[in-house]
């Protein structure tokens, strides 16, 4: 059966507008399947250091001889939770980054200050005010009208989306040391505060209760329940809402664990959401409905459980994005505690809504109301998409119209 129908634009409520504005004109090794064609690829690159995105480590990895044979590099894990770089790279990068080049292959240390890092690797390519507005009009020409930022890197930032005019575009999480940075009244912008608790599927960091059958270790959690405690309380202090980066289950337990003990404690919590969420568990998610926490999660992300099968248990394979058990059995609502993104990977309608409509398991899927309710504007104000959905095919054309 084919349907055609309409949706309003999206809605994307996790992705990095700035950075990936920043690299949009990186080499991307997403569509690259073998090593010998990401080597001749990366050799084209003519800039000072060049930044490299998109590589999957699941398909080939990388020697350091290899690296060393190439110009100046830092290639970046398809899930940007892991860098590698070459000697070049770090002879001109040079004293200024010391620290973060000091301890590039540490993942527990790459976890905790993954936004220093992605700071770094954003300020290697020179931009211009432009960039923002390509930026904004090529997510237009995908569906996507606002896009939430979920690490701004400093103050300039926020100036400039005022000036051209995307403000009301976006809305701004900072990481608690940028947000200490900013003047008064940027930090009056700023919705709330981001915090990394585990690393991601694609370095084999998000933090699963089982190890990874690639590596036989487990992703670590990035703070003990007690430094986690002490970070919220901060969030608490300074009046924000909080956005916690948990893939794992183990991850999004701690939180849960964290949460409820704040919540004995004060009566109440920060406004919390809980960004990805992949794995947890249906008592979890118990416990997260009752503390009034969001989920912020990426049908796209329903994918890792065919992409990762080399590292993901068949059994996690199926517990990857549970959307069916949270909306059936516990009650989450799109567009009221479960909200929808992209995290950039990729952006646009087309492939989140083959990815919701059509996931690799059933206990992953959503109905187009569902999407619609936790990923689009309220409206067809500022323009709306034509989609034609093949079922037959399990595939979805996207048309952007009135824009
Ligand atoms: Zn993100």
């Amino acid at each position: 059966m084919v349907v055609k129908t309409q949706i309003p634009l999206l809605k994307d409520h996790h992705t990095h507008p700035f950075m990936y504005a920043v690299l949009s004109r990186c080499i991307d090794l997403k569509s690259v399947s073998n090593k010998q064609e990401a080597l001749s690829l990366i050799k084209s690159g003519n800039d000072e250091i060049n930044v490299i995105l998109g590589w999957n480590n699941s398909l080939y990895l990388f020697e350091q001889r290899e690296l060393e044979q190439l110009p100046a590099v830092v290639i970046c894990n398809t899930s940007l939770h892991r860098f590698l770089i070459n000697r070049a790279a770090r002879e001109k990068l040079g004293a200024s980054h010391q620290e973060i080049l000091a301890h590039l292959d540490e993942m527990h240390w790459v976890e905790k200050n993954l936004p220093k890092i992605l700071n770094l690797i954003a300020s290697i390519k020179s931009y211009h005010p432009e960039q923002i507005e390509r930026f904004y009009h090529a997510l237009l020409q995908q569906g996507v009208w606002y896009a939430e930022e979920l690490l701004l890197p400093n103050e300039g930032v926020i100036h400039l989306f005022k000036e051209q005019g995307y403000f009301e575009r976006t809305r701004f999480w900072a990481d608690m040391e940028t947000f200490h940075s900013l003047s008064r009244e940027a930090q009056r912008d700023v919705y709330g505060i981001k915090i990394f608790t585990d690393g991601a599927l694609g370095s084999e960091t998000a933090a699963l209760y089982a190890p990874y059958l690639t590596t036989g270790k487990k992703g670590p959690l990035v703070y003990s329940d007690e430094e986690l405690h002490a970070i919220i309380h901060q969030v608490v202090e300074i009046n924000k809402a909080v956005a916690l980066h948990a893939i794992g289950d183990s991850a999004t337990a701690q939180i849960v664990t964290v949460l409820s003990l704040i919540k004995d404690e004060q009566g109440s919590i920060p406004p919390t959401r809980i960004e990805h969420c992949q794995f947890i568990s249906q008592r979890e998610a118990q416990k997260a409905k009752s503390l009034g926490i969001t989920l912020s999660m990426q049908p796209n992300f329903s994918w890792d459980s065919v992409q990762y099968q080399d590292r993901l248990s068949e059994k996690d394979q199926t517990k990857n994005n549970p959307f069916r058990m949270l909306i059936d059995e516990i009650g989450f609502v799109p567009g009221q505690d479960l909200v929808f993104g992209s995290d950039g990977m990729p952006h646009g309608a087309q492939n989140a809504l083959e990815n919701a409509l059509f996931p690799p398991f059933p206990s992953q899927a959503l109905t187009l109301d569902e999407f619609v309710g936790g990923y689009c504007m309220h409206d067809k104000t500022h323009g709306y998409i034509q989609i034609t959905i093949d079922e037959d095919k399990r595939r979805v054309l996207t048309t952007v119209q009135g824009v």
